[in-house]
């Protein structure tokens, strides 16, 4: 053992009291490394004796012999768990420390909570090297802004807003904030001002590079030369701004997902804006979501962590949190109306007549859907896969294999369409408007309307372009977006619909069309309050045996799977067999998580689990 570390033990080693407190600290002698595989059966750590001479230490990155073969491993610490015979490290990849102390007990913490590879998990929290980028690393500085602070908080009226405001000066603390759609951003810079304030650093976590949300805009407007933007960029850029954020250049870090882990220190706020986004989640292993690793990171590092959304996710509010939002009603009324034909219902013609800066959300695509073949009278189906053929931008393909529309019975092209999608709502509206009219497409840059303008645009529109406090917002076939399969969809739907309403002025209109207007989702857009929706959904997840907040798990493996799963005792337990293949859908309670790790580890190992994916999509 060496004198540099008298007092490691095999077991993890205590959180430092002060962040990268001796970031550069040698280790030498016996040390724990996670060997670069991510495989479940080899997630435990292996032994190997550092030589002292390397530097190197926590968060290294070091190259071993692993059954013969040279493999990267990274160094977690010290350690006395030390076997009879133990291979020497051969070298030192890089002289960058990679994690420190605390960011490895949130590594430890997600490998366990997501049953992933803790080399997984350390894949997805540091960059991909670009070596050459480390030859000319800037020496670290810290810069205080010389700019004025921002001007007075939108926070500071809201419900529970000083209690944010005093825990970000000071303490910890998990919040959820509902902001005004004028405050969207402001209520963002108003968090990073306060943590910045208090001589602590902030990450804000957006959910699309491209275009750079509002969000992000304001907070480079307000802090400058401050701010790294971790957004996009090739690997030398983004290895590039990261070693920059490593060496202290930054206090905050504006980024999509990987910005959750940046090495900041001091850490005070994570911001995550627009928390229900998808992209939030990562689809890859361990598949988090940035929502949890935020509180998970706030937990350990003593910091605030904010789940910002107009309308916060069941997942948000399912578990402990302050809910912070405005004392008043910041939302322009919405007015609820049978869709009439075509959408097209009466009040919604005369409100388009008057527009004159107008969204009109229509969630499906193209002109319309063939109903049936002019040619042979059969029902339309595409003759390659018998899936639906839709008409779009003049020609009509299949919605599902993307072939040329031909009638699965006849093989003729000629059908009778229904009419229905945003290029007709687009082609009515024109009919009606006193402005001008245009679609956003799918491959089209989302933009807020201009003035004088009216916009037809899907989902996919609906980014964060700041608030455009239009005349009127229309949600069109509401029932059939609330009708999409999956667990989450209705309240996916929910959230954009808020982010719909939200680009209204106060004093705007917001035309809901629907069928039925005492849906729980209908009546929480009209109340303005999402728990309403909330408290229907809970039960109904519950029901279908996934509660809110309880991990789930797909677990593939072979034929003893089941039974080995069974014993268990899960929540839910679904299995279906696919070739030879088992596979399992697995809902747990939370605290039973860290034993059923051990479990699948250890089946991993005896080969009779394949896979595990933490919080598949239902
Ligand atoms: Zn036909
Ligand atoms: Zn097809």
């Amino acid at each position: 053992m060496s004198s540099a570390a008298p007092s490691r033990s095999a077991t993890p080693p205590p959180v430092p009291s002060s962040p990268r407190e001796a970031p550069t600290q040698v280790l030498s002698g016996p040390v724990s490394v996670c060997i670069d595989r991510p495989l479940l059966a080899l997630d435990r750590p292996f032994t190997y004796d550092l030589p002292r001479e390397l530097g190197a230490g926590i968060g290294s990155a070091v190259q071993v012999s692993f059954h013969g073969r040279a493999t990267r491993a990274w160094v977690l610490g010290a350690t006395e768990d030390v076997p009879e015979r133990i291979l020497g490290v051969r070298k030192l990849v890089s002289a960058v420390r990679y994690f420190d102390e605390r960011s490895l007990t949130l590594y430890r913490a997600m490998s366990e909570r997501y049953v992933a590879p803790l080399a997984t998990v350390i894949g997805r929290a540091v960059p991909p090297r670009v070596a050459s980028e480390e030859l000319e690393r800037r020496s670290p500085q810290s810069r205080a802004s010389d700019r004025p602070a921002p001007g007075p908080s939108p926070v500071a009226g809201y419900r529970e807003g000083r209690r944010l405001l005093d825990a970000l000066r000071a303490g910890e603390g998990a919040f959820v904030v509902r902001p005004a759609p004028a405050d969207e951003a402001g209520v963002a810079v108003a968090c990073v001002g306060a943590t910045l304030a208090a001589g602590r650093t902030a990450i804000v976590i957006v959910p699309d590079a491209d275009p750079v949300p509002a969000t992000a805009a304001a907070i480079v407007d307000a802090f400058g030369d401050d701010v790294a933007l971790f957004l996009g960029g090739d690997k030398r850029a983004r290895y590039r701004t990261w070693l920059e954020i490593v060496a202290g250049r930054y206090r905050v870090v504006v980024g999509t997902r990987p910005a959750v882990f940046a090495p900041l220190v001091d850490l005070g706020l994570l911001y995550v804006h627009r928390e229900g986004h998808p992209q939030h989640r990562d689809e890859r292993s361990p598949s988090y979501h940035v929502r949890d690793i935020a509180r998970m990171r706030a937990r350990i590092e003593g910091a605030v962590s904010v789940l910002g959304a107009f309308c916060p996710s069941l997942e948000a509010t399912a578990r402990e949190h302050v809910l912070v939002e405005p004392a008043g009603r910041p939302w322009a009324p919405v007015e609820v109306v049978r869709p009439g034909p075509e959408g097209r219902s009466p009040r919604l013609l005369r409100a388009l007549r008057t527009a004159t800066r107008a969204f009109m959300l229509e969630p499906l695509r193209g002109y319309g859907v063939a109903r049936v073949c002019r040619s042979c009278g059969e029902p339309a189906a595409c003759s390659a896969c018998l899936g639906m053929l839709r008409l779009e931008r003049g020609s009509i393909r299949c919605v599902v294999c993307e072939a040329p529309g031909r009638c699965a019975s006849c093989g003729a092209t000629d059908f009778g369409i229904a009419r229905r999608g945003a290029e007709r709502v687009e082609e009515w509206a024109r009919g009606v408007a006193t402005v001008p009219v245009s679609l956003i497409g799918r491959d089209d840059p989302p933009r807020a309307p201009l003035e004088g303008e009216i916009v037809v645009g899907g989902v996919d529109a609906l980014k964060d372009v700041g608030a455009p406090g239009l005349d009127l917002v229309a949600i069109l076939h509401a029932d059939a977006s609330l009708r999409r399969p999956g667990v989450d969809a209705r309240e996916r739907v929910l959230v954009t619909w808020f982010e719909a309403a939200a680009w209204a002025r106060p004093d705007g209109r917001v035309i809901v069309q629907t069928e039925g207007p005492n849906d729980p989702a209908i009546q929480a857009l009209v109340s303005g309050r999402p728990e309403r929706f909330r408290r229907a959904e809970a039960p109904r997840r519950a029901e279908a045996g996934f509660a809110v907040g309880s991990p789930v798990f797909r677990v593939a493996g072979g034929a003893e799977l089941e039974r080995e799963l069974a014993a268990l005792a899960p929540r839910t337990l679904l299995a279906s067999s696919v070739g030879g293949a088992t596979i399992c859908l697995v809902v747990l309670d939370e605290d039973r998580v860290p034993g059923f790790g051990a479990e699948m580890r250890r089946l991993a190992a005896a080969g009779i689990v394949t896979r595990v994916e933490a919080e598949p999509h239902l």
